[in-house]
Order: C-alpha cells, then sequence, then structure tokens
C-alpha cells in the first residue's frame, strides 16, 4: 500500500501486537511514536489505521522527506492517526522520540491513563519476524520457474540500511532454507562494506545524502542482533562492543567471529552516479523499472559474481517501487533533461514509459487528498504528545 518493503511486516505487526496484548492480558492503550525520514511513518500509519487499542503518532522533518512521501503520509485517514511536521532535520526528531520513551515523567503519566509507548521501528522485533518469508517465498519461486532443484543454494543481495531486512534472510537460513551468501549492499554511506570487509565498525565519517536516502544511515541498529546471535549470545561481549561504539564511535571484532561472518556475508557498495546508470541499464536491457535501492542490490549481485565467480544464482532484494522515487528514476532514464518534473507529474511520465500497469498503491497517489498537519519544534515535541493524547482521550 504504501510501494515499500516495509509495508509487509508493518501490516502484520498491528495484529502480532494484539495478541499478544491479549495473552498477557494487558489491557493498556498502545501508543506508537515513531520519528521517519519517509517509509517508515507512512507504512506504520497505514498498518495500524483503526486498529483498536492502538494509537500512532508520526513525527517528520518539515522539509526533510520526498513530495511524494508527504503526501503519502498526510492522507493516511484514521481515528487513531496523527501525523506532526517538526521543524527541525531528521536526526532531531529521532533523538526526541528517544528521549521521550526514556523520560520517567512522561511514562507515568501514561501509565496513570492506562496506556503505554512502544515502537514502530525495527528495533520491534516484530517488524523482523514477517519479513522472513520473503526469502522463503523467492526460494519457492525459483523451484516453481525450474531455475534451482530443492536444497540448491541461493545467494541474496540486499539493500541495506538498518540491517532488519538482511537480518531476515539470516533467520531464514538458521531456520534451514538454503541460503548461499547474503550479500550486504550499501550506498555511499558504506560503513558496513568496510565492517564485513575489515571487522571494524567506525561511525565517525562524513554523512552523505544520496539518492537512495533510506539506506543513509551511519549507526545500523540490528547490526547488534547479528553480532549476539554468531557470538552464540554473548551478551558480555555484544554489550561491551555497543558501548565502545557509543564511547569511542568505533569497536574491532574479535578475528574468529569475523571469519565466521565471512563465511555467510560478502559487501558491496554502490555511488550515487554508479545508481543512476544502473537503472538506465536495467531498463535498456530488460524492459524493467527499478528504483534506487534496489539498484544497490543489482549492482552489488553483478559485482560479487564478477569478483568471486560464484556461480549460485543470485536474487535482488527490491525495496521499493520506482514511483516512490519518480524523480531520481526519470532523471536516470533521460539525463540530458537537466531538472525534471516533481512529484505526481514525474509519477506520469514515469507511467507513460512503464511497460507495465501501474498498481493500487501507485493509483492511490492519484485520488490522495493531503490533510493539514500539525506543526512544532523538536523542542516541543513531547507537550505536542501529552497534547494530543489529551485532545482525544475519552
Ligand atoms: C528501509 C529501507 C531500506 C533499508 O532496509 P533495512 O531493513 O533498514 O536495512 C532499503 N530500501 C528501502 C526503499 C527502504 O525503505
Amino acid at each position: 500500500p504504501t510501494l515499500a518493503f516495509k509495508d509487509v511486516a508493518l501490516q502484520v505487526l498491528p495484529h502480532l501486537l494484539q495478541a499478544a496484548k491479549h495473552q498477557t492480558k494487558d489491557t493498556k492503550e498502545t501508543i506508537i511514536l515513531t520519528a521517519t525520514s519517509g517509509d517508515t511513518g507512512t507504512a506504520a500509519l497505514r498498518g495500524f489505521r483503526n486498529v483498536a487499542g492502538t494509537r500512532v503518532i508520526v513525527f517528520y522533518p518539515q522539509h526533510g522527506i520526498s513530495p511524494i512521501q508527504e503526501a503519502q503520509m498526510r492522507s493516511q485517514q484514521g481515528d487513531n492517526l496523527h501525523v506532526v511536521a517538526v521543524k527541525g532535520n531528521f536526526d532531531q526528531a529521532q533523538t526526541t522520540v528517544k528521549e521521550i520513551f526514556n523520560d520517567p515523567t512522561l511514562a507515568a503519566v501514561l501509565a496513570s491513563h492506562q496506556q503505554h509507548f512502544s515502537s514502530a521501528n525495527s528495533m520491534n522485533i516484530g517488524r523482523l519476524i514477517p519479513q522472513i518469508t520473503y526469502y522463503f517465498s523467492a526460494y519457492g519461486q525459483l523451484l516453481r520457474q525450474g531455475v534451482i532443484q530443492t536444497g540448491d543454494q541461493v545467494n541474496f543481495a540486499v539493500p541495506t540500511g538498518n540491517f532488519g531486512d538482511i537480518l531476515a534472510g539470516y533467520y531464514a537460513a538458521k531456520l534451514g532454507l538454503p541460503v548461499g551468501r547474503l550479500i550486504c549492499a550499501s550506498n555511499k554511506n558504506n560503513v558496513l562494506t568496510d565492517f564485513f570487509t575489515t571487522g571494524t565498525y567506525d561511525k565517525r565519517r562524513e554523512f552523505f545524502v544520496t539518492n537512495s536516502p533510506s539506506m543513509d544511515i551511519l549507526v545500523s541498529s540490528n547490526l547488534e542482533r547479528l553480532l549476539f546471535d554468531v557470538s552464540g549470545g554473548d551478551a558480555e561481549l555484544v554489550q561491551q562492543l555497543m558501548h565502545e561504539l557509543q564511547d569511542q564511535g568505533h569497536y574491532s571484532l574479535p578475528t574468529e567471529l569475523l571469519t565466521k561472518l565471512k563465511q555467510l556475508f560478502a559487501t558491496e557498495y554502490a555511488t550515487p552516479d554508479e545508481i543512476q546508470t544502473e537503472i538506465n541499464r536495467v531498463f535498456k536491457e530488460a524492459n524493467y523499472l527499478i528504483d534506487p535501492h534496489t539498484a544497490v542490490g543489482s549492482i552489488a549481485a553483478h559485482r560479487y559474481r564478477t569478483l568471486s565467480g560464484d556461480p549460485r544464482p543470485c536474487v535482488v532484494v527490491a525495496t521499493a517501487s520506482p514511483y516512490k522515487f519518480p524523480e531520481t528514476v526519470l532523471q536516470a532514464l533521460d539525463n540530458t533533461v537537466p531538472s525534471q518534473s516533481t512529484g505526481l507529474d514525474a509519477i506520469e511520465q514515469l507511467a507513460q514509459i512503464d511497460p507495465r500497469p501501474l498498481t493500487a498503491g501507485v493509483e492511490e497517489l492519484f485520488t490522495n487528498q493531503p490533510q493539514p498537519v500539525l506543526t512544532t519544534t523538536p523542542a516541543a515535541m513531547p507537550r505536542m504528545v501529552l497534547d494530543i493524547l489529551k485532545k482525544t482521550d475519552k
């Protein structure tokens, strides 16, 4: 419904949450609080709309998301949904949301109203579990197409930001899916490429704003879960590494862990220019439109195969519809045109080029009626949360 892979898990998560609350006889109202750079907020609003016992408050940077993302976010309708534009950047919004989560005074106010906070970000394990199905589903499709026989190993190239999607691939392998290599594909913010190559994670580097914005991340939160698992559940080691990351900005893995990781993970990265070229190449050669994030996966898949000679079939995990980033895709297809149309105009132009019919999610963009949203500053976000909860209290 919102044109990115996060939709699948965010459709399931609200119902997992309800089932868990039912089982634990928890009758509190769940307040989902999310800072978003675009994708998560929209998909969370869609997944949680009108789910009983839940309310969603989404904060987005006023000038930090694409026109399409903003239109999508502002047109989600449901009595339990609240969207707030923040006069600041994504990091400020995210930092304040984390502060709100950790504020004992706010927690006490919520508790006195039979409410509690929860998260729709991928720190919530309910976001990761449903994603495991992608890998089994893809494997099943390859079997049906006769590309592989039962038991054959398959590689997956995964465009990676917070390490949630690729971690689901790791869990799929642990569940017995014959996975060869998981290729961790990064953009110019290639902190993970360096990590899987050298064993050192170092966030002390320049942050680049790229044309694959959903992967512009320097601290990849779910990597911690991978380290916990490959170390055999060594919580002490993982805690020490995470403290080093927080205090010194870097940490290095013990050699034997790096060796273990390299048996399953490979890694490549792509620059913005390479992404443009890849979107163009795939369209010319396969008559198929891909989005900029998927292009990173495609580049990584081809580069890995060339450099390693690994002959196993490789699935490129597509993470968004090209219609979510129509400006970048149009530019890539025709880089002789300097400045292109934006928003809905860009989508219309792309639709004329696309040999495939439009999906319902894209059609919906044309009928959306964006609503006015609340506006606040980072400092006033906690106040805003209380105001929203008070106003809508029954
Ligand atoms: C979220 C997102 C990613 C990164 O996925 P992670 O699970 O955070 O690694 C990649 N591409 C798109 C389009 C996304 O929305």
